[in-house]
Parts: C-alpha cells; structure tokens; sequence
C-alpha cells in the first residue's frame, strides 16, 4: 500500500477539502497519515493543502512546502504535491520557482488530484469524508466561493463565485456524518447569510436549519461566518425556539466606524450593525456571540479606533479575535489605499483591543459560576475532562475542566455545575447524563 502524509494547513473548508480528498485516495487503498506527528515519516508522497488568504498564511504554506521538498532531497517523501488556496493563487509562481513539486493543483481539483496518483476518483462519494476531527463534532460547508467584494479579502478570487450547495446534498451529507458518529454540526462558508440566494433566489438557511434539526442522532447545529449585511433573521427565531440549535452565532463584523466600514466595502453602517446585534440579542437573550474585527485597515484613524474600542466595550462579544489589515495583491483594498498605518501601530491597536476583549470574558466567564450547564465531553487531559457548552465552538473557543467520580464517555451529553472560572477556560463538576 502506498503511504501518503496529508498536511493541511488554513481554515476549516480547507480542512474539508482534505478530508474529502482522503476518503477518496483510502477508497484506492492508499494509506493515509494525517498531519503525522513527525511530518517527515516516509511517505510515497506527500499531499500539501495551503492556505493563501493572508502574508502569514502564505508564509506559513511556504514553509512547510520547503520542508516537504527538503525531505524529498533527503529521499524520505517520494513527491510532494501542492493543492488548495495558494496554489490556486500562485500556481504559476509554484511551479515556475519550485521544479522540485510534482503537482500544483487549486482548490476544486480533487478529481486530479486522485489522477496523478493512479487512482480512480468516485464522483458519487464526493461528499464522504475521513474526519479528522474528533469523531462526536465535524464542519460541514453550505457553500463554495463568495459574492461579497471586501476591501482586504483574496477570497473571491481564488474560491469564485458563491455556489451554494443543493439543501438535499447538505441533508443527506448531514445523515452520512450522523452514520460516522457525528453529534455536532459546525456549519461553514465563506458567507452563511447568503446560502441559497444563488440557487433559490432567497435565503434558504433557516429551511435547512429545520431540515438538519430532524436528522436522528445530530443534537447541536452551530452557525460560523456569517454575514452581517442581508442577515436571514428568522435564523435567530428558530435559534430561540429550536434546542438543537446551539444558542451560538460567530458573525465577524470587522469595524463599526462608518468610513472604515464604507473603506472596507462591507455594505453595511454601524448603526445596522448596533440594530441587527440589539435584534438578536432581544431575540435570544443569552447568545454567545463571537466576531472578528480587523484593525489597521487604510483610512483608520484614531478616531476611527476609539469607536471600535468603544463598540468592544459596549457590545461585550463573548468570543473576540482581531486581525491586523495585511495588503493583499489583486484587492480592491490593495489598488484603492495607500498601506499607510504602521505595523507596530496595527499590533498596538490589536493588542488594545485583546486586553479589552481579557476584561470583558473573564466578566463574562466569571458570570457562569455556579451555572447548570448540559456540555459535550471532547476529551480527558489529566484527571480532567475537556467539554464545551453550546456558547463554546471547538478549537477557537472556552473550555470547561470537568471533575468527575466516574468515568465519562468522550462525546456524551453530560450536566455540570460550574465552579470557578478564569479569563477563558472554567473549571466544573460532574451532575449527570444529559
Ligand atoms: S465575506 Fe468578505 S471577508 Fe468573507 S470571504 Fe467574502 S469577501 Fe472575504
């Protein structure tokens, strides 16, 4: 059997690509290692999804490809092939300045992929899936490409077009991951608002919210990425009235000052953004909302920033990241503005905005002791177990240590009582089965 190291670098689609493409390649008995803990183990060859979204992205998928490349010199990786958001970017580049890469393929090039490998590529089991993730939660992705035209993303240009994926594919995808083990849904797009507009001329996101609710054995369902303008609110309806909908929206809002917004090209105000998040939070009053915010971007000025700073205080986001602005060649932001903030003045107002964001969760975190919460245990560290609540996504979000006198089984619903909390994680102890 040959052996096959697949890496895969960047953002949960990313991911999904990877473990689609590894369904296929063990579907013609190759055997696949995922991301081996030694990258370079002997590999007949090794398979590199990069990531071209941002500088450091990109330097990062540089990296790992010459170190790939380097253990192809040393004789222990056959071929190192290239696929995903970089070399859909730079596939010339790639291929013109790395010789040594037996393969640069994009992003929608699995197919080929299989191919060069002397493989046959299942059109009908396109959708199965290796997980990668622990077996009880995996992402599924609504849609493909983005409509949206910000200012600072490459995104349009290299995953296209937004194509959404047909609602009986997604539920029938759905049932094919409850049959692997699957409880919780992390539903991805580039923009979730806009599922369905392409295919059925209106949103569809709460129609196939409904449709995934009644898949058997799938018990949470958590929305990431979506969009504030054009938001399908009755989303956040069904939220309040449905329980297997994890009262949890991560909806990044990038700014709030007007002229950043306009500069951004967001198509949204921040009076719209203030009234949409009021909306929700009248709708489902304990929702965890996360965002992400970028600072830095052309034409923020201080002025601009304390608005931000202000709207972080005033909003109290329960999960908060923040970008630096990164020009990115082939962007409207890139040929429209001058790059003119200085980076120790982005990293400074990053920072700023991080020790705001410590203040406000361990608050927040804080507010939970002594809380009854039903959580999903993902795994056992030390004499604790790791487990979430449904304000809490995998890999981004809090965690809760749980003591318990009896063994728990990792990915059963359980009840705890939370006892003490700190900036992000919590500790808790057990109560009973959910
Ligand atoms: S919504 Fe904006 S930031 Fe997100 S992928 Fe589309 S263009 Fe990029």
């Amino acid at each position: 059997m040959k052996k096959i190291n697949l890496i895969s670098l960047g953002c949960s689609k990313n991911l999904i690509d990877t473990e689609r493409l590894m369904s296929q390649l063990s579907r013609n008995h190759f055997q696949i290692q995922f991301e081996p803990e030694n990258l370079n183990n002997q590999a007949d060859a090794v398979i590199i999804n990069t990531c071209g979204f941002i500088h450091d992205a990109k330097e990062e998928s540089i990296e790992v490809i010459f170190n790939q490349v380097a253990a192809k010199n040393e004789g222990r990786v056959g071929k190192v092939y290239v696929m995903g958001c970089l070399s859909e970017r730079y596939r010339e580049e790639l291929t013109l300045e790395i010789p040594e890469l037996d393969g640069v393929f994009g992003v929608n090039d699995i197919p080929s992929i299989v191919a060069s490998l002397k493989g046959v590529f299942d059109a009908e089991r396109f959708y199965d899936r290796k997980l990668t993730t622990a077996a009880h939660y995996a992402y599924m992705k609504l849609s493909e490409g983005c409509d949206r035209n910000c200012s600072f993303c490459a995104i349009p240009s290299i995953r296209g077009k937004h194509v959404s994926v047909p609602l009986e594919k997604l539920v029938a995808e759905a049932q094919y991951l409850a049959s692997q083990g699957v409880k919780e849904l992390l539903l991805i797009a580039q923009d979730l608002s806009y599922y369905g507009y392409d295919l059925y001329k209106k949103s569809r996101l709460a129609d196939l919210l409904k449709a995934l609710t009644a898949v058997p054995g799938i018990e949470w369902i958590r929305l990431h990425y979506a969009y504030p303008h054009k938001f399908p609110i009755e989303v956040i309806d069904l939220m309040a009235s449905e329980p297997k909908i994890c009262k949890y929206l991560d909806i990044p809002f990038q700014h709030i000052h007007n002229t950043v917004l306009k500069n951004m090209r967001r198509n949204v105000t921040s009076e719209q953004t203030y009234d949409l998040i009021r909306e929700i939070r009248n709708r489902v009053p304990d929702i965890a909302l996360r965002t992400t915010l970028m600072v830095g971007h052309p034409g923020e000025t201080e002025e601009a920033f304390e608005a931000l700073k202000d709207f972080v205080r005033e909003v109290r986001f329960d999960r908060l990241g923040v970008f630096t602005y990164s020009e990115e060649e082939g962007t409207y932001g890139a040929s429209a503005f001058e790059d003119s903030i200085p980076e120790d003045v982005k990293n400074a107002r990053a920072d700023e905005i991080m020790t705001l964001q410590q203040e406000i969760a361990f608050q927040k975190n804080t507010n939970l002791e002594g809380r009854i919460l039903k959580v999903i245990i993902d795994r056992k560290e030390g004499e604790y177990y790791i487990a979430r609540s449904e304000f809490d996504s995998p890999e981004v979000d809090n965690e809760l240590l749980v003591s318990a006198n009896k063994e728990l089984t990792i990915g059963s619903f359980q009840w705890v009582q939370v006892t003490s909390a700190e900036a992000f994680d919590a500790y808790a102890h057990w109560l009973r089965e959910a």
